[in-house]
């Protein structure tokens, strides 16, 4: 496992890897690695020569008041995480690397895509995520990059970005990975308390019983959403953002009668921690991947 930590070091062992003829995966993260972390890593892997793991919490994609500077950092863990999932490097730059003096361009996806779901509370987030995310593109000349779709919204905003500016990228979504009791992984969940992290199980058993609804027959979305409402409401540490429904990956608002792909996002705030989860679903009794 080699840690490289600039841009131009990045770039070069991406040309010489590029030269020999060797495909690279990429796999953008902001580190404190986990399971979910790791299939995207592993997927990577299978399908790529040569794995690259970044690991940056991109102060960009941070809004005010957010956990810039208490997101949780161990880079020696990351590194063993990495390397058992089949990452050859880890690309871990400092911001300033990133974003030296003089810094002034930026990656805006600017249709509604962005403004809807997290974009509302988190202006700025997602062009932050952008523009690291091109940086990391450009940087490590990848062929293939792998994102979760824990982070559907993220997803989404990236293949647009993608598409509309015709990069020459393959993005790979990949499926969420829960703990066994069904929370969604997280970087995040090192916040939670006891207490909180046993309300949390209630977005994810939420989702389930919507699935099933789904499978089952049930198409009235609003019905569906007043259920996992319901249900989440009845831990009294969950502060409700949203839960939304609509279509994927355009995130065109979709509610009524479901007839199409259509993603189940919420985001819930237990103390100071805000988790997301979501579903993905298609009628006809089929439950589909990003
Ligand atoms: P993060 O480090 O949280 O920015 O996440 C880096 C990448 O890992 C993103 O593409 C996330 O969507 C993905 N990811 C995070 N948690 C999970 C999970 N539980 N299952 C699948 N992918 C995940």
């Amino acid at each position: 496992m080699q840690i490289i930590k600039t841009p131009a070091e990045l770039n070069a062992v991406s040309k010489k890897l590029r030269s020999e003829g060797k495909t690279i995966g990429l796999v953008p993260t902001m580190g404190y690695l986990h399971e979910g972390h790791k299939s995207l890593i592993r997927k990577s892997a299978e399908q790529n020569d040569v794995t690259i793991v970044s690991v940056f919490v991109n102060p960009t994609q941070f809004g005010p008041g957010e956990d810039l500077e208490t997101y949780p950092r161990d880079l020696e863990r990351d590194k063993q995480a990495a390397a058992s999932a089949g990452a050859e490097y880890i690309f871990q730059p400092e911001p300033e690397d990133m974003y030296p003096d003089g810094y002034g361009t930026f990656v805006s996806v600017d249709s509604d895509i962005t403004k809807i779901l997290c974009g509302k509370t988190r202006p700025g987030h997602f062009r932050g995520v952008a523009t690291v995310v091109t940086k990391l593109f450009n940087i490590s000349m990848a062929d293939r990059a792998y994102f979760g779709q824990k982070d559907a919204q993220q997803l989404a905003v990236i293949m647009r970005m993608v598409s509309d500016l015709n990069m020459n990228i393959e993005i790979v979504p990949c499926p969420i990975v829960r703990e066994k009791d069904g929370l969604a992984m997280s970087s995040r969940n090192t916040y939670l308390s006891a207490e909180e992290r046993g309300q949390a199980l209630s977005l994810s058993a939420a989702l389930k019983d919507a699935e099933k609804a789904v499978k089952g027959g049930e198409t009235d979305l609003e019905k569906i959403k007043r259920n996992i409402r319901a249900r989440i409401s009845g831990s009294p540490l969950a502060d409700i953002e949203y839960i939304e429904s609509c279509a994927f990956p355009s995130l065109e608002p979709y509610g009524g009668k479901l007839v199409e792909k259509t993603l189940i996002a919420l985001a819930v705030r237990f103390g100071k921690t805000r988790l997301i989860d979501n579903i993905i679903v298609e009628p006809e009794n089929r439950e589909v991947r990003a």
